[in-house]
């Protein structure tokens, strides 16, 4: 009963089944799930792409003898007739659940080696073991399903672009290296001894220079490489929708990305979202969530607080105000599901990220009670109470420092408490877009300024003229789309004259003639007719993540990588050939890392 060739050909997949094919003969092809053998009767139940099916074998006859060696896993081809099934043991979870198939043939067609864990949807060995049998791993239900919501995706957007005029452009894998931020991945070039190029962190200046060559609408599903110490959410290759429009503004490219995301959620999801995306300024978000990627499910908004100190006898509190500072934090409706473990372990994170001390005041009775409640006379108690709206048992956690940093810890407590509290569960999809970010940050290893997002972007016309006086102070035409609580695209309006490019690179300490070197061709592009043009990138991976609120980046990848940037499948990295890095003038000097080797 076995053969390296198909014994005959398939006339359905397992999905195609159902009670209309009763009486029917089949042939059918996939992998044992299961087998249970019931005195004269052999359960097997049949696994492929689109379903499952029990076959149904008379272990009295022949039939017996040719199924006893089926195991898990096994690839087998059968013909039988497809009989409905009683009615009391029909199985509504898919039409193949009203029909059985009674085996008339059995080929086999590879039998498996036994299995290193089994193929159920709720799995129980550790991720080592599924990234490194893969392929076993892809075959459980719900990663199959999340390869297929992935593809439908994609699917929607690149129907939707091109329905509106995108043409889908490849640029190269093999690149010039100019760093967009992160660290590159480079390619040893064999015919240029010493050269290197780069794997694309990103499309960004090829999707630039197309906009100067008259391609007013592109798109790519690209791969994007960043040599970056990886985070949860994170993947050292990873794919973006790339887009980039000419003649836009930040409005026409929401407008897009909006409806776009209306589609790709209606075809998946058979969502509706709301339009238009609400909008917040970078400082807006920083104030009233303390994050630029706020999760809008749940309130927990910050609020200012220092109106009731002013004058307290409170020693902490009034020398914070008086150098500036201010008492900011934000009321837990909810605060007696948090038990004084939750409030210290908070306090815990508060302080490692630099606050001094977390105030935590429970409200009751229309006062408060907790440790800073002393300081706090009896109507000041009712005017905070009434003031922040705080019910019986609300929990009000505040800090006191200086503003931008204590609502940035805030921000972190609000997800923190919204995640104890399971505020983070409820469904749907909030979107907003966050803009009016900063066009530079504090390069904390130099001391000096980096763009917030890439140098590409456009300052905001009123504040060109802080460009090199205050740098910080310039906002830049950059935008993010948040979606409960993730950054699922950013992108800006970019700049398209030489010199007001060149003047961002001089504030990051790219001088001219560095500029010239590394980014010339851009530049020269510049002088010959670049349209004003703007664009985003939303992340695939992510956006699929968010879709399925699946708890891993590796969930939504075929073959992703390990917190390490190792691939366990196929083990990668390796080392190669002697004769190959030869051929790439390459030579090895010490096979450790500069970690392990103790230098730089
Ligand atoms: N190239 C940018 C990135 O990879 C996205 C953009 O600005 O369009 O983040």
């Amino acid at each position: 009963m076995s053969g390296y060739w198909l014994p005959f050909s398939r006339s359905h997949h397992l999905g195609e089944l159902g009670a209309a094919l009763a009486g029917q003969k089949v042939r059918l092809m996939g992998w044992v799930a299961r087998v249970r053998d019931l005195g004269g009767v052999r359960f097997v139940e049949l696994r492929d792409r689109y379903g499952r099916v029990q076959l149904v074998v008379d272990t009295t006859g022949t039939m017996g003898k040719e199924t006893e060696s089926l195991r898990m896993e096994d690839v087998i081809a059968v013909e039988g007739e497809v009989r409905a099934r009683p009615k009391d043991m029909v199985r509504d979870d898919s039409p193949a659940g009203a029909i059985e198939v009674a085996v008339a043939r059995v080929v086999m067609l590879n039998k498996a080696e036994v299995i290193p864990f089994n193929i159920a949807d709720d799995v129980k060995a550790s991720e080592e073991l599924r990234l490194k049998y893969r392929y076993l791993d892809l075959r459980r239900r719900p990663l199959k399903e999340n390869i297929e919501l992935r593809h439908k995706a994609v699917l929607a957007i690149r129907n939707f672009l091109s329905s509106r005029n995108f043409l889908e452009i490849e640029t190269p894998m093999l690149v010039r290296a100019t760093p967009e931020g992160a660290r590159d991945y480079l390619v040893p070039s064999r015919l240029h001894p010493g050269s290197f190029y780069a794997l694309p962190q990103s499309p960004q200046l090829y999707k630039q220079i197309l906009m100067v060559a008259g391609f007013d609408r592109y798109f790519q599903i690209a791969r994007c490489l960043r040599d970056e110490d990886l985070r949860a959410d994170r993947q050292p290759e990873h794919t973006q929708i790339d887009i980039e429009m000419s003649f836009v503004e930040e409005k026409d490219v929401f407008a897009l990305v909006e409806a776009m995301m209306s589609t790709v959620f209606h075809a998946t999801r058979g969502v509706e979202l709301e339009t238009p995306f609400p909008i917040l300024t970078y400082a807006q978000a920083m104030d009233r969530f303390g994050s630029d990627k706020p999760d809008l499910r749940y309130g927990l908004e910050l609020r200012t607080l220092s109106e009731y100190f002013v004058g307290t006898e409170f020693r902490v509190v009034r020398q914070a105000l008086e150098s500036g500072g201010a008492v900011r934090g934000f009321v837990v409706d909810e605060g007696a599901r948090l038990n004084k473990r939750d409030v210290d372990e908070l306090e815990g994170i508060a302080k490692s990220a630099g606050a001094g001390g977390l105030l935590s005041l429970r409200a009751s009775g229309g006062t408060l009670a907790g440790v800073a409640a002393k300081f706090l006379d009896a109507p000041l108690q009712r005017r905070i109470v009434d003031g922040l709206g705080m019910r019986d048992d609300s929990l009000l956690l505040a800090l006191v420092g200086a503003p931008a940093a204590i609502s940035a810890i805030l921000g972190r407590l609000r997800v923190e408490v919204a995640q104890r509290l399971g505020m983070d569960q409820v469904p749907g999809y909030r979107m907003l877009w966050v803009n009016e970010f900063p066009l530079f940050e504090r390069n904390p290893e130099t001391g000096g300024y980096a763009p917030c997002h890439h140098l590409f972007s456009m300052p905001f016309q009123e504040d060109i003229q802080y460009l090199e006086s205050e740098p910080l102070r310039v906002r830049a035409h950059l935008y993010d789309l948040v979606c409960n609580g993730t950054e699922i695209a950013s992108g800006s309006i970019r700049i398209h004259n030489r010199e007001l490019q060149e003047r961002v690179m001089a504030v990051t300490g790219i001088s001219k003639e560095d500029a010239a070197r590394r980014f010339g061709f851009l530049l020269d592009a510049f002088g010959f007719g670049a349209p004003p043009h703007g664009g985003i990138a939303p992340g695939v991976d992510r956006l699929i993540m968010t879709l399925i609120g699946a708890p891993s980046i590796r969930d939504v990848i075929a073959f992703p990588k390990t917190q390490k940037a190792t691939s366990l499948m196929d083990d990668a990295p390796s080392p190669v050939d002697p004769a190959q890095l030869r051929d790439l003038h390459i030579e090895i000097k010490d096979g450790r890392s500069p970690a392990e080797a103790g230098g730089d």
